[in-house]
């Protein structure tokens, strides 16, 4: 599992191979590849804070 955590509130955990549905996230997709206007669920951080986890 390729695993990403926010790095602004360490509460919001992304899984690549799980994706999100709740965000309309696809199974597979890299936070790289996230809309421009992703925003973290947790805290609104845009989609640089994720780091690999
Ligand atoms: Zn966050």
């Amino acid at each position: 599992m390729t695993k990403y955590v926010c790095d602004v509130c360490n509460a919001y955990e992304y899984i690549v191979e799980k994706g999100d549905p709740d965000l309309n996230i696809p199974a597979g997709t890299l936070p790289a590849d996230f809309p421009d206007d992703w925003e973290c669920p947790v805290c609104g951080a845009d989609k640089s804070h994720l780091q690999k986890a």
